[in-house]
């Protein structure tokens, strides 16, 4: 990785090149020039780069014989560019339905978004979950997808294992009377008895377990609430799943008071629970999130470099790390489920927009309720009109991200600074754009010093222009 430093003052050396309105970017280094487009990346020898953003630029050029890389990046180039115009003029078809059942929660996170209640609260009314699942087994069925259940926070999910039982028999039904496959998935505080742990491996495909890192970290942050320790019953949980052979994945949130310790919470991550894959993210603000927990626009750098140095950590165990903010591989945008085809259901029967709403007044409140059980019909509506005007509300980004290279592939500023809200366009970079501008800048030129090495040991073969390139991400 180069020195992370002066890696914000370097991705602003990566400039657009003049291919019409397309996103292919050239930077050049000492030795060799690197050109990118969303999904490819291509080096060539400095002294022959000008041949390749001929290719690129004049017309017809990246279709003459040979210039094979030019047409990769014009490809790609235009086809980031009509996959994010399909993800805003496409009808709303939703292959995947989460469920917030309830908004109560054992932990008392120092961080929590949510800020659930610790008494009863609302629930998810089963004749919600029902209409929906229907809704989405049916758009599964005819997109040839199977069915995605996603059982999600705005509380602990498992907390009563009865609903967590009746939602998924409701599920299962649905996506057999669609003639689907289903694919169940729960992101889960695991602070649970062995026994519980033992239940949920066997209901679930694939469990997502909270956990902030080494025991002194993960019990100041997680408490129980009430007080009291959280790091025991996690690797307790993780024995279960183990022993069920269910794979599992660990997400740990990063604070400003562990964003220097990220090699050491790998390292525990790694050792003490060995999951299938880790994410790091950083906290979210909102709810109980104050500006002593959440990361300085001043810590984006830091921020990375400890983020490489855990990622080399968890692959010495043979672990993948990441993080979601941005993924050179996908075009994607922020967070909304209107984007991702997600029906997100919050208590006690209302669609959201949103996944940091947890509550269907508060969805109606924030304007990003879209949809509702009929209760006379018993049919779930989804407001088509509402996803329409809140996609083009939502795509509303600050004039420093047209012509950044990250362009395609960043969540923005999402969710601590959503185009809903009064963030004037055009403000001053958050912590999200610094640090995933320094990110993805970083993950291309590690990507580009292995290409230009293979090159150079010969390994790979270049084009007639001279050029080398990848599309794996
Ligand atoms: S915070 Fe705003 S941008 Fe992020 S998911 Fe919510 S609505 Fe979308
Ligand atoms: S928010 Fe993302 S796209 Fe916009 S300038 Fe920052 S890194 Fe680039």
């Amino acid at each position: 990785m180069p020195d992370t430093n002066t890696l914000l003052e370097a991705a602003e050396t990566f400039t657009p090149l003049r291919a019409g309105d397309l996103p292919i970017f050239r930077q050049d280094g000492g030795v060799y020039t690197l050109f990118y487009a969303p999904g490819c990346l291509c080096v060539i020898e400095r002294h022959h780069a000008a041949r390749l953003e001929a290719a690129i630029t004049s017309p017809g050029g990246a279709d003459q014989a040979g210039a094979h890389w030019g047409t990769a990046l014009r490809t790609h180039a235009e086809r980031a560019v009509t996959e994010a115009e399909r993800r805003l003029s496409e009808p709303f078809a939703p292959e995947c339905l989460t469920l917030y059942l309830n908004n109560e929660c054992n932990l008392a996170c120092v961080y929590c978004y949510a800020d659930p209640a610790p008494r009863p609260a609302a629930r998810l009314q089963p004749d919600a979950i029902a209409a929906a699942a229907e809704i989405v087994a049916a758009h599964c069925r005819a997109k040839g997808l199977p069915f995605t259940a996603v059982f999600h926070g705005g509380g602990e999910p498992t907390l009563h294992r009865a609903d967590v039982e009746r939602a998924l028999t409701l599920i299962e039904r649905a996506a057999a009377a669609s003639d689907v496959p289903l694919f169940r998935y729960v992101a889960t505080n695991g602070v649970m008895s062995a026994q519980k742990a033992a239940w949920l491996a066997g209901s679930f495909d694939l469990v997502g377990l909270s956990c902030d890192g080494t025991p002194d970290i993960q019990d100041r942050q997680r408490p129980r609430r009430g007080g009291g320790s959280t790091s025991a019953a996690i690797e307790r949980t993780a024995e279960q799943l183990h022993r069920a052979d269910r794979p599992f994945h660990v997400r740990a949130t990063i604070t400003a008071a562990t964003l220097h310790r990220q090699v050491e919470i790998a390292g525990y991550i790694c050792r003490k629970l060995a999951p299938a894959e880790i994410h790091f993210e950083p906290v979210y603000l909102g709810g109980r999130a104050d500006a002593g927990i959440g990361l300085d626009v001043e810590q984006a750098e830091a921020y990375v470099r400890h983020f490489f140095a855990a990622r080399d950590v968890a692959h010495s165990y043979g672990i993948p790390l990441t993080t979601s903010g941005s993924r050179p591989g996908a075009v994607h945008g922020a967070y909304c489920n209107v984007y991702r085809h997600v029906l997100n259901l919050v208590p006690p029967g209302a669609a959201t927009a949103c996944f940091k709403i947890t509550g269907e007044a508060q969805a109606q409140q924030a304007g990003v309720c879209i949809g509702t059980l009929n209760r006379q019909t018993g049919r779930f509506v989804i407001d088509h009109e509402r996803i329409t005007a809140l996609r083009r509300r939502l795509d509303r980004m600050p004039a420093r991200c047209v012509n950044c290279f990250n362009r395609y592939h960043c969540v923005h500023e999402c969710p601590d600074i959503c185009p809903l809200g009064d963030a004037p366009p055009g403000s001053e970079p958050g912590f999200r754009c610094r640090m995933q501008k320094a990110l993805a800048y970083a993950l291309l030129q590690e990507k580009a010093g292995a290409l230009w090495a293979a090159a150079q040991a010969g390994t790979i073969a270049h084009d007639e222009t001279g050029a080398y390139g990848t599309t794996a991400f």
